[in-house]
């Protein structure tokens, strides 16, 4: 089994002006892969303490991989650290030099003399190629076998090379034969404490496959993970224990892997033909952003009106002077009539409102920051209307009431 650790080149990430993404996403490439890694760390454009982190990291684990500072300016010494490191010089890599000058031939540009000297390399390293970009990558051994990989810091040049490149050599070269296949069950509208509750047995009981148990506003999602030597031996392990997850938490499965609650929502449109519309008021259009973000929603989602005020409220939507009077702005009586207003004006089939109190100012006792209140309604037949009391900041509890938005749109569909 390989080791290794995960080093992010760069002073912009040490000034907190970049965040380090390459770093999650080459651990979780690597861990999925049967790859162990032992520690995560950043440092910045200086070739001394690059050498010195690479060093005390080769101490720990059979390797290193790096992202970032393999450019040709001068703050790029990612290079020039590797060969300290590994007591290496460079030598010109004449396969490196080849994809640079098919790199700058595809792209119609000249290739200067600072290009020519990405091309040397830490002498006897394995180029990893950038069809992407300018710098190559590579994998540089030390003495002892141990190896440092590098690559570029952009990560639509980095990404393919990891998963294309990298990660294939290093677990023909450490023999690697199980890796770790995921299937994520989504989950709308159960808090992470009630999934919990449902299969906390299973949880326990299980080694591999693993279980998990992510939240992340108003959606939970259980990871199942199977160690196993192929993606066929991975599903046979995992089947039976999906099944039983997805009976626990039954009613509140929208999808599997990849898929959002807005897919599953406009799955369902289609099934039956039909049109959704929104009448947002605190959620401001997040619920029309969120629908809008599924290529060809446009077959299955007519439009919103974001009505904040209470004049478009009446003059928009066809909200009564008199509801808003009586019952006020978030109120049932609003979030129905707002729904239906969405269904006449729009011609739709479905829609969906909110009307709450985002705050942090205009909360009073009987209508707290947070509380807000939604409606469902279908053409000529039902419609609902309910309230939440959320928790948190004005952009959390936007956030949270469009997933309530979107989750109970998708259950008021499947009922
Ligand atoms: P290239 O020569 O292709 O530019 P490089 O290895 O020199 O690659 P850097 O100069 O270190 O890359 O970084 C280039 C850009 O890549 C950064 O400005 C940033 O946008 C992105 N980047 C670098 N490191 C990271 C990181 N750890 N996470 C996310 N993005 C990163």
């Amino acid at each position: 089994m390989a080791s290794v650790e995960v080093i992010a080149v760069g002073t912009e990430l040490l000034l907190g002006q970049l965040q380090d993404t390459n770093t999650a996403f080459v651990a979780r490439h690597l861990a999925d892969a049967g790859i162990d890694v032992y520690g995560m760390h950043a440092v910045g454009d200086n070739r001394a303490r690059i050498a010195e982190a690479i060093r005390a990291s080769l101490a720990r684990a059979d390797g290193v991989v790096t992202t970032g500072g393999l450019g040709p300016t001068v703050d790029d010494l990612t290079k020039e650290a590797v060969c300290d490191a590994l007591e290496l010089d460079t030598e010109l890599n004449l396969p490196a030099l080849e994809q640079m000058r098919a790199f700058f031939a595809a792209i119609g540009r000249e290739m200067r003399e600072n290009n020519v000297k990405q091309a040397e390399l830490p002498r006897g390293s394995r180029v990893l190629t950038n069809p992407h970009g300018t710098a190559p990558g590579f994998v540089a051994f030390g003495r002892d076998g141990k190896f440092v990989a590098c690559m570029p810091g952009v990560p639509r040049e980095m990404k393919p090379m990891l998963e294309g490149l990298l990660i294939p050599f290093l677990r023909e070269r450490y023999a690697v034969r199980e890796a770790i296949y995921t299937r994520v069950i989504h989950t709308i509208n159960l808090g992470e404490s009630e999934i919990d509750h449902r299969i906390a047995d299973l949880f326990r009981s299980q080694e591999n496959p693993k279980i998990a148990v992510l939240a992340h506003e108003g959606q939970c999602d259980v990871k199942i993970m199977a160690k196993a030597p192929s993606r066929e031996d991975a599903a046979v392990a995992i089947a039976p224990l999906e099944a039983e997850i997805a009976a626990r938490l039954s009613g509140h499965v929208y999808g599997i892997d990849a898929t959002t609650v807005e897919e599953a929502i406009h799955a369902m449109l289609r099934a039956r033909g039909w049109h959704a519309a929104s009448a947002e008021s605190c959620t401001g259009g997040r619920i029309a952003a969120a629908l809008t973000r599924t290529p060809g929603a446009s077959q299955t989602y007519l439009g919103g009106i974001v009505a904040y005020d209470n004049a478009v409220k009446t003059q928009q939507l066809g909200v009564l002077k008199r509801t808003l009077a009586s019952f006020g702005a978030v109120s049932e009586e609003t979030a129905l009539e707002m729904a239906a207003g969405a269904l006449g004006r729009l011609g739709a089939d479905i829609a969906v409102a909110t009307t709450g109190v985002a705050g942090p100012d205009g909360g009073s006792p009987q209508k707290p920051v947070g509380l807000v209140w939604f409606a469902l309604a279908e053409a000529g037949g039902r419609a609902k209307a309910w309230k939440f009391d959320f928790r948190g900041d004005r952009e959390a509890i936007q956030r949270r009431a469009t997933t309530m938005a979107l989750g109970s749109m998708w259950k008021f569909l499947r009922e």
